[in-house]
């Protein structure tokens, strides 16, 4: 059977963004309602798939080990219900790669490994960029509100549990 998902950016969504990036666990901080959200989600019976740029790994700043890290604290910290981390570990200026983002490759990873029904799929984001590779795959996007000024007048919401109230549970 076809499984409906919530696909997650992580910086700047499940977790507060730095300008020097999140790759020590000692600066992750998880945002407020962020494991609320995910059990909420999850008892619903969506899927919990993060899709994530790190492209400081291509720059040489952090490892995949760092970023691995950081992905078992935040499952520590939010009740271990994110099936999946996919990031791109390529900077654009360095290497192009159609799984950063907005490239869609790594959604279309998840939709065949787990039989995605995308129709009854949400992608929230906190960038546009988040967005429009789920929407080119027929997922809808959520935006949250972010320090870049990017808005919506579609699906826009102050943060991924208020996402999850407004629009995906409707409650
Ligand atoms: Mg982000």
């Amino acid at each position: 059977m076809a499984q409906k998902c919530v696909f997650l950016d992580r910086d700047g969504v499940l977790n507060a963004d730095r300008v020097d990036y999140v790759y020590k666990v000692e600066d992750l901080k998880v945002k407020k309602g962020v494991a609320e959200a995910l059990q909420k989600l999850h008892n619903n019976g969506f899927l919990l798939v993060v899709i994530t740029n790190q492209s400081g790994i291509d720059k040489g700043i952090f490892t995949e080990k760092d970023v691995a890290n950081v992905h078992s604290e935040i499952q520590n910290q939010t009740g271990n219900f994110i099936k999946e981390f996919y990031f791109s570990p390529y900077h654009r200026t360095l290497t192009a790669s159609l799984s950063t983002k907005p490239g869609s490759l790594l959604f279309e990873k998840a939709i065949a490994k787990y039989n995605i029904d995308v129709s009854q799929s949400w992608m929230i984001g906190d960038r546009f960029r988040d967005l429009i590779p789920a929407q080119k795959v027929g997922i809808k996007g959520i935006l949250v509100e972010n320090d870049y000024n990017e808005t919506s007048d579609s699906y826009y919401s102050k943060d991924l549990l208020s996402a999850v109230d407004t629009y995906i549970l409707g409650s």
